[in-house]
């Protein structure tokens, strides 16, 4: 595994913005994650600036050659992308191509979807606790219900033979550790220090979830004002020290190769 371009078999962080403030100001871009596995290439949460940042990656993304969106959530962070991504996905709807899988949520209640974008796709899927899902090829689980305010699923998937878990936003409980056991562990952070009324992840959460899992290598993202303000970087060689666990930051850009 390493850390640089490669056609195939990668994980680029098109933002690793969190929650309101740092995606109102972009201070850091907030356009999800494009996952490629063999060859299959999944968009997860395109919040907003995701076609944007495909379009301007380098080398760039080309979201028609997209076989998936997923949707963890409807936070706008997440989903505010998810028309223009169908849209590109469905070569501008004349193709009627690709799976969007987004929790029931998502496109029943107060929809992020508009209707006529639903159309478009070869199929919604509705993600459920705890299942499997495949699409050409690609294989998923989600996790169980996280405690967040709407609807929201993690997910957990391999590329190559290492497993990888994407563990966005919730509320830090215990049974998250059993899920989330993997390689490759990437981590929502959005609070340096703990505040329970709030229903994210906070630093410490984190230290106790990579403790407990043990990846090889476990990256933090999805940062909030005062992770920003903590320096990413510093906060994950710390914990790289105390943990003896590879832990690094993510940058907008960063791509990660298997
Ligand atoms: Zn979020
Ligand atoms: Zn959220």
């Amino acid at each position: 595994m390493k850390e640089n371009k490669q056609p195939v078999d990668f994980i680029k962080f098109l933002g690793t913005a969190g929650a309101r403030f740092v995606m109102i100001k972009q201070l850091r871009a907030s356009g999800g994650l494009w996952i490629n596995s063999g060859g299959v290439n999944v968009l997860v949460d395109p919040g907003p600036g995701s076609i944007v940042r495909c379009a301007k990656s380098r080398p760039k993304l080309n979201p028609s050659l997209l076989d998936a969106i997923i949707l963890t959530h409807k936070h706008l962070d997440h989903s505010n992308d998810i028309n223009v991504a169908i849209e590109a996905m469905t070569e501008g709807g004349f193709k009627k191509r690709g799976v969007v899988f987004c929790p029931d949520d998502a496109v029943s209640v107060d929809p992020v979807i508009f209707n006529y974008a639903k159309q478009l796709p070869g199929k919604i899927d509705i993600l459920r606790p705890l299942a499997s899902y495949r699409i050409n090829g690609f294989e998923f689980e989600t996790s169980m219900r996280h405690k967040h305010p709407v609807e929201t699923y993690g997910l957990k998937f391999k590329i190559k033979e290492n497993t990888v878990g994407l563990l966005c936003d919730t509320k830090y409980f215990k049974e998250l550790t059993g899920f989330y056991k993997t390689d490759v562990l990437i981590i929502g952070v959005v609070f340096s220090k703990s505040r329970p009324e709030v229903e994210h992840l906070c630093l410490s959460d984190a230290e106790i979830i990579i403790k407990d899992i043990k990846p090889k290598k476990a990256i933090l993202t999805h940062f909030g004002m005062t992770m920003l303000a903590a320096k990413p970087k510093i906060l994950a060689e710390d914990l790289t020290q105390r943990l003896g666990i590879e832990v690094i930051a993510a940058y907008d850009g960063m791509s990660i190769d298997f």
